[in-house]
């Protein structure tokens, strides 16, 4: 297995929410000399200094600083996001009777929700407490083990499971199944007990959360010869695992160009937040690190016609059972290569002069690339970099690792594509 395949499989079984993986990029951030910055405090920045900026907790903009000024050179971005969809945590989620205790979840975006059943549900998210002096403490919680359940029903209760695919109310039939209950001896405050308990503080000091659930399974590797992985949350903590990879190993490279990792919480819900890609985060670091090289008047605007963003977000590879799922013309294969996304209606970003670039990294990196379009009687998904490309006027292109299952509980893709992201992604860094 290429190196780079375990270590994205580590990265996200260290990852189970948005708020986690922004913490993990943090963290490999910080033991390669960049310093935090807070959006409150004044910037003063160096050439070639390494910084990233944090809101929110799930969004992360990571940069060095370049040798010439952005009005000169521009940035060079790549661009992903923190969360996947799945299930939440509903902020009132008790459910007792029948000698059950259970769980409310709520759907964040479109998961495949029959992928959530009859698997080791485990939770993980953040909260809020306070302490006695008042004093509001946020902290990251992770049980780290299965907590609930999705049992199926039987076939036997539900014969038509096979012909009618299954179906899950989103309101009566996503209750996690938490423990036994049968004397009602447990109420509500037992959920937020178990919340309390791992952050030492008492079942009043809880005052809010937001939990994910996710697959307590780690990633592993598949097939003959290994040369698949599985694991929850590829799309889209691969790309974000490899744009990190990819500026920490060049890192120490002599670039004119100010680099830039952008990635963004809330991609799956729209986008639409003050942390999401919609919102002004990417565009506030940007022009603050162009007014700290001395930047006035149009050097901004100039920055940003300077400018390039990868958007790089997961790709559906062609799945053999499903030939009529796809554009006939346009099918793309795991192990094969980045896909460049095109789509004429902008649902992805790309241009024949951004593919082109892209195309131009690739055989520069010696890396294959491949071409998606959808079918033309499907609706087409879309991705950060189109929003990026409208807010910020930066010439963008969308392009991905060949997936399956995208948005399943449990996804899969191939080994080496990862390999291959990273190394046109460094290509992309190094100058
Ligand atoms: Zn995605």
């Amino acid at each position: 297995m290429p190196k780079s395949a375990a270590a994205l499989l580590n990265f996200i079984d260290a990852s189970p929410s948005p708020w986690h993986a922004a913490h993990s990029i943090a963290s490999q951030l910080r033991g390669h000399g960049f310093e935090q910055l807070s959006e409150s405090a004044d910037w003063s920045l160096n050439t070639n200094g390494r910084y990233y900026a944090v809101r929110d907790d799930s969004s992360i903009i990571a940069f060095i600083v370049g040798r010439q000024t952005p009005a000169e050179h521009g940035f060079k971005i790549v661009g992903a996001h923190t969360d996947s969809p799945g299930l939440r945590v509903k902020p009132q989620p008790w459910l007792s009777g029948d000698g059950y205790a259970r769980v409310a979840l709520d759907v964040y975006g479109g998961p495949i929700l029959a992928s959530f059943t009859d698997r080791d549900l485990g939770l993980a998210g953040r909260l809020v407490y306070q302490q006695t002096d008042g004093s509001l403490v946020n902290s990251l919680i992770d049980f780290k083990r299965a907590m609930l359940r999705l049992p199926n029903l039987a076939i036997h209760l539900n014969r038509a499971v096979n012909e009618d695919g299954l179906k899950l109310n989103k309101q009566t039939e996503l209750a996690g199944i938490l423990g036994l209950n049968a004397n009602q001896q447990l109420n509500a405050d037992h959920f937020t007990h178990l919340l309390a308990e791992h952050v030492q503080a008492s079942v009043e000091q809880i005052l809010s959360w937001e939990l994910a659930v996710y697959d307590v399974q780690p990633g592993n590797l598949w097939g003959a010869e290994q040369e698949f992985i599985a694991d929850g949350q590829l799309d889209n903590l691969a790309s974000c695992h490899a744009g990190l990879t990819a500026l920490l190993a060049e890192a120490g490279a002599k670039a004119d160009a100010t680099r830039v990792c952008a990635f963004f919480d809330h991609e799956e819900v729209g986008s639409n937040s003050a942390k999401g890609a919609s919102g002004s985060f990417l565009g506030d670091v940007l022009q603050r690190i162009t007014l700290s090289s001395g930047g006035q008047g149009v050097d901004w605007q100039r920055a940003l016609a300077h400018s390039f963003i990868i958007s790089a977000d997961m790709a559906h590879a062609y799945h053999p059972n499903y030939p009529g799922a796809y554009e006939p013309n346009h099918k793309v294969f795991v192990n094969q290569g980045p896909v460049i996304k095109i789509n004429a209606n902008q649902h992805y970003a790309t241009d024949c002069q951004t593919e082109a670039q892209f195309i131009a990294y690739c055989r520069e990196a010696e890396v294959p690339f491949q071409k998606y379009a959808h079918r033309g009687d499907l609706a087409c998904g879309s991705t950060i970099g189109p929003l990026c490309a409208t807010r910020l006027g930066i010439r963008t292109v969308d392009v991905g690792a060949p997936m399956w299952a995208m948005h399943s509980l449990r996804e899969s893709a191939g080994a080496l594509d990862h390999k291959y992201m990273i190394q046109v992604l460094r290509r992309f860094f190094s100058a």
